[in-house]
């Protein structure tokens, strides 16, 4: 079944979701709803969906990305933003840790993102590069989820949502445009050209290399 997906304004989304008991977990209803989310997600379509958008304040996300999806985009775009597929996973209760790299910083890498519950809109969102989440999957056993790049940025915007944080809180808010001018002026520069056009500084840590 499909959800209806909460917008932006939405009390919901700014709420501090429930953490689920393993009881909870392997109820009915919770099996029912993580079946409503993936189908949700898939029919959107997203690479995540987290409870509190399909008006649910349960710490309960989903997230996939799919070869077949991949398989339609430019490949210079997926090594850029080291993404690769990543099969169905539902977190629960998750805790996220940023993994720093030998040299002790956290590396931080800026993309373009969105967010399903506030359609049409993008923006630069920083995000680290190297996460660490640990949390129950959906039979309620533990799971501990090391991701790096665009599944690291997934993981941290499915998190945020769970504590009622979304990625407008986190924006470069000079480049937040409509998809549609996204399209139609940025999506060919380099994040470099994007920030130098909306003379944007990327944050500290973010290594001039990356585009
Ligand atoms: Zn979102």
């Amino acid at each position: 079944m499909k959800l209806k997906i909460m917008q932006i304004g939405e009390p919901v989304l700014r709420q501090q979701a429930r953490p689920l008991s393993r009881e909870q977990i392997l109820s009915p209803s919770v099996q029912q709803l993580i079946e409503h989310m993936r189908e949700t997600m898939l029919d959107a379509p997203g690479v995540g969906l987290a409870a509190p958008q399909v008006d649910q304040p349960l710490q309960l996300a989903v997230i996939e990305d799919r070869a077949e999806v991949l398989a339609t985009l430019p490949e210079q775009q997926l090594a850029e933003r080291e993404r690769r597929p990543v099969p169905f996973q539902v977190i629960i209760n998750p805790r996220l840790q940023i993994i720093a790299t030998k040299a002790g910083e956290a590396e931080q890498r800026l993309f373009f993102e969105g967010c399903l519950s506030a359609i049409g809109l993008t923006a630069l969102v920083p995000r680290a590069a190297i996460v660490r989440v640990e949390c129950l999957n959906h039979r309620a056993e533990p799971a501990v989820i090391d991701a790096s790049g665009w599944h690291a940025r997934i993981l941290q915007h499915e998190i945020d949502h769970l504590n009622g944080t979304l990625y407008v809180d986190k924006m470069l808010s000079r480049s937040l445009m409509s998809s549609d001018n996204y399209a139609r002026y940025w999506a060919s520069c380099s994040v470099n050209e994007v920030c130098a056009a909306l003379t944007l500084t990327p944050p500290s840590s973010y290594s001039p290399g990356d585009r």
